[in-house]
């Protein structure tokens, strides 16, 4: 199918799920980010649930400006922090990093495979001054040798943009029915400000040992709010009441005291499914 044909298909999805649950059909198809609203797609994409880079499928549509300009401002970081993550892991590729010794600093390409960690000194991209200085005998002096990753990233980018895929996935799976309630407004802003971080704790470790990639479920206790898994990170999103995130931040502070209970299980949305205003299907309250 084309590119237009499928952005149809969820358009129209979206559309109807919006006159569902408001009773307008004046209004077209609505941002589930900023809210805009489109009569036809033009200024609409695909947007892809974790993004792309990070193995995701297009579960809806957002409008340009959202997808395009936050995009580019919060997603490169989550793929920069994901192959940050992989930095020395055994894949056999290899990968430019920096070696410091006594602040010089040398340019390497690192590799690491089944015969071990392979690290060499690139001849042409370093200053020959720097090489002569970091002569063997002084490698076998105990001086301490630093290697750092050459991938650099916001963490509080990466972070924000691990809550626009939460926030796009519980959309698909729940509808504007969940979007619209006032404890979310604050997200959104959250999404479309992704300079400073205004909410509390926004990302939780996944340690349920599960290998579920991608998951959801409503959380019954210590808060209740729902919980959106993508791998090892578990961001969770409002159901009730302001101040989550602040509550998250200090149930870590004083050390995670509590036993989180799942209500119900939701799975991770595999279509635009909106069950919330086409079927109220899930009792999210
Ligand atoms: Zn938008």
């Amino acid at each position: 199918m084309s590119t237009h044909g499928r952005k149809q298909i969820l358009f129209d999805i979206g559309r109807e799920a919006f006159q569902k649950l408001t009773g307008r059909t004046d209004v077209g198809y609505v941002c589930p980010i900023c809210l805009g609203r489109f009569p036809n797609l033009q200024g609409l994409s695909e947007e892809h649930v974790p993004p792309a880079a990070l193995g995701g499928k297009v579960l809806c549509l957002t409008c340009q400006e959202c997808n395009s300009a936050a995009g580019h401002r919060i997603d490169t970081h989550i793929h920069r922090e994901q192959i940050s993550q992989s930095f020395m892991e055994k894949t056999g590729q290899t990968r430019r990093a920096t070696l410091i010794k006594n602040g010089h600093q040398l340019n390497v390409d690192v590799r690491h495979d089944n015969q071990g960690i392979n690290i060499s000194i690139l001849g042409e991209h370093n200053n020959p001054r720097v090489v002569e200085i970091l002569q063997p005998r002084d490698i076998l002096s105990g001086t301490s040798l630093q290697l750092r990753d050459r991938v650099s990233y916001s963490q509080t980018k990466a972070d924000i943009g691990h809550l626009k895929s939460a926030y796009l996935a519980a959309f698909a799976k729940l509808g504007y029915a969940y979007i619209l309630r006032r404890e979310l407004n604050s997200v959104r802003q959250q999404i479309i400000s992704p300079e400073t971080q205004e909410l509390g704790l926004l990302r939780l470790e996944a340690r349920d040992g599960s290998n579920i990639q991608n998951d959801l479920f409503l959380f019954q206790s210590p808060v209740r709010c729902l919980g959106i898994k993508m791998g090892n990170v578990i961001i969770c999103l409002p159901v009730d009441s302001e101040g989550l995130y602040e509550k998250l931040q200090e149930m870590r502070s004083v050390g995670w005291k509590e036993t989180w209970q799942i209500k119900e299980r939701c799975d991770w949305p595999d279509r635009f499914e909106l069950a919330l205003d086409f079927s109220g299907r899930y009792r999210i309250e």
